[in-house]
């Protein structure tokens, strides 16, 4: 089944979804699924010395490079770091890309993250999911593709951390073995070359692989994997209440 499936990742940035579900999507895309990674923005923002354009270039070919490992296929949506907004202008990209891909199942960030880029995404991406089916949103793109006919699943990732801005823990409320795709992940998050120095001098994250193993870990334990993703489905009224990722993923996902 999981092979008659579109799937897509919609994050803020480009590394977000490498870092926060690359392993799902890795036994996603193994088993079949047509995958889908999207950033709202290109990365303009994460330089110290290269001017935006630069930077956004750059890490556009990294995220490329990383969706080629696992054959999925990559979008921009072109916005702005610190500049995403909840608005017509930012919906309507979203929209007409949920369109497009068509998924069942949608990937997006926790709806209370570690900054408000994180956070916009993710409620652009919880009403692109439920107003995909109005035919009557139109999103003013020239040759716009056709209304979905069923609303996606929609899970959040964990939060950076797994915790909220004042430090609250954030626990998941489904958890995917990635002991498999591990060193798959590593590869994709390694393509974000640009991303390491820059992560270490603004956030003092000292090594992103480090760190993003250390969440694996953390989560795994939560559960009996040795490294594990977390993510809570919405379950607001429209959307689906079955849980699909559960079922295309069988014993990997608790
Ligand atoms: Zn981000």
């Amino acid at each position: 089944m999981v092979n008659s499936i579109s799937v897509l990742a919609l994050f803020a940035h480009p590394d977000d979804a490498e870092f926060l579900c690359s392993g799902t999507l890795a036994h996603l895309a193994a088993g079949g699924a047509r995958v889908h990674i999207a950033t709202m923005s290109a990365g303009d923002c994460g330089s110290t010395t290269l001017p935006a354009s630069k930077i956004a270039g750059i890490r556009q070919r990294e995220a490329r490079e990383a969706a080629s490992l696992i054959g999925a296929r990559y979008h921009c949506l072109k916005g702005k770091d610190l500049l995403i907004f909840y608005d017509r202008v930012h919906l309507n990209k979203v929209m007409e890309l949920v369109r497009q891909v068509c998924p069942s199942i949608v990937f997006t960030h926790s709806p209370s993250d570690y900054m408000v880029d994180h956070e916009t995404v993710s409620r652009l991406a919880q009403t692109a999911c439920f107003g995909a089916m109005a035919p009557n949103y139109k999103t003013g793109i020239r040759r716009p593709a056709p209304a979905l006919s069923d609303v996606p699943h929609l899970y959040y990732a964990d939060a950076f951390g797994r915790r909220d801005i004042l430090g609250n823990k954030i626990a998941s409320g489904l958890y995917v073995d990635i002991s498999k795709t591990l060193e798959r992940k590593e590869q994709m998050l390694a393509c974000h070359k640009s991303q390491q120095a820059w992560l270490k001098a603004q956030q003092e994250i000292p090594e992103t692989l480090t760190t993003m193993r250390e969440m694996a870990q953390e989560v795994g334990k939560c559960i009996g994997f040795r490294w594990a993703e977390g993510f809570r489905q919405h379950l607001g009224q429209g959307f689906p209440s079955n849980s699909l990722l559960k079922r295309v993923l069988g014993k990997l996902a608790r």
